[in-house]
């Protein structure tokens, strides 16, 4: 197992009760002292494929005080990133309510992300005169506070960083799930202004280029949000007319084609954990697979198929 160490320059404690907090926990796109550089977008299999992901004390997998229930990699702006992480500590154990403590308090500043690297992921470079492993692609194993590493330099970040603009569709995420009925357009009037970390949760798809303190430069949301704001369970009914969206209903979607697998992603987790099975999504594979003519036949037939699947699920209750 390989490890890499980053100091922790900013932690923010999301929610005390529940013993979540988020931080960067490395940085890639930049040579580390080991000589090696991790792709800005090496972690994103593992945050589709492993989450949650342990979270431990000093890489000691008998001490696992909490999980990894969101990530994704933020650009910086000069060809580095950092992983944003949002951990939640297990409040209900001693190890998770110290571990917690330490963090919170910052008696612990640094974090380590362990994780193994799969055949073929390793390109070894010459740059700048040094050998460099470019390092494409890993299988994250666990996160852990530390008391001190071979840290790569942490270049400051930006109080921004964490909301800079970024297209495509937000990572999936672990919540609560809820199916009462939907209404969309009134948890988006709750949501309150200017506030990008809201959005990113409420939400799964951002704009391109556009501000990330905006609401209007989110789109799909499916989280309940509560009278004074906050942002709760992912509604089931909003992640299957989210998908119907994303495969042709009410008109369709026009987010970039490159994007819908995403957002589509992020949906049907929410199904999967709400032991929900996701519909499928049709445009995707139907655009690759068939000639024009037959995309229309098919996507027709997709369409009635998911309207079948959305009355169904109307009355269901
Ligand atoms: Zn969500």
């Amino acid at each position: 197992m390989e490890r890499k160490n980053t100091t922790l320059s900013q932690v923010k404690v999301v929610d005390e009760s529940q013993g979540i907090v988020e931080a960067f926990t490395n940085t890639m796109g930049a040579i580390d002292l080991d000589g090696d550089i991790i792709e800005p977008y090496a972690f994103d299999e593992s945050i589709y494929a492993n989450l949650p992901i342990p979270a431990l004390v000093g890489h000691d997998p008998n001490q696992v005080v909490g999980k990894v229930i969101a990530a994704r990699p933020v650009e910086i702006g000069d060809g580095t990133a950092k992983l944003w992480t949002r951990i939640q500590f297990n409040l209900d154990t001693q190890a998770g309510r110290e571990a917690f403590s330490n963090i919170k308090g910052g008696f612990i500043r640094e974090w380590s992300v362990g994780f193994n690297i799969p055949s073929g992921a390793i390109k070894v470079v010459r740059e700048a005169g040094k050998t460099v492993r470019r390092i494409t692609n890993l299988d994250w194993v666990e996160v852990s506070s530390v008391l001190r590493g071979a840290s790569p330099g942490t270049a400051t970040i930006a109080a921004k960083a964490a909301a800079l603009a970024r297209k495509e569709a937000l990572p999936p995420h672990q919540t609560p799930t809820d199916d009462s009925p939907w209404d969309g357009p009134s948890a988006e009037v709750r949501l309150p202004l200017g506030d990008g970390m809201a959005y990113e949760d409420a939400f799964a798809y951002v704009d391109d280029g556009a501000d990330p303190d905006m609401k209007g430069s989110y789109r799909f949301i499916h989280h309940e949000v509560s009278a004074d704001g906050n942002v709760g369970a992912a509604n089931v009914r909003a992640c299957i007319t989210g998908i119907a969206v994303l495969n042709g209903a009410r008109g369709g979607t026009t987010i970039p084609d490159a994007d819908i697998e995403g957002v589509y992603e992020h949906l049907a987790s929410h199904l999967r954990d709400a032991d929900r099975e996701p519909p499928e999504l049709r445009s995707a594979t139907v655009s690759d697979t068939l000639d024009a003519s037959d995309t229309a036949a098919e996507l027709a037939l997709a369409r009635i198929q998911l309207a079948r699947l959305l009355i169904a699920d109307t009355t269901n209750d």
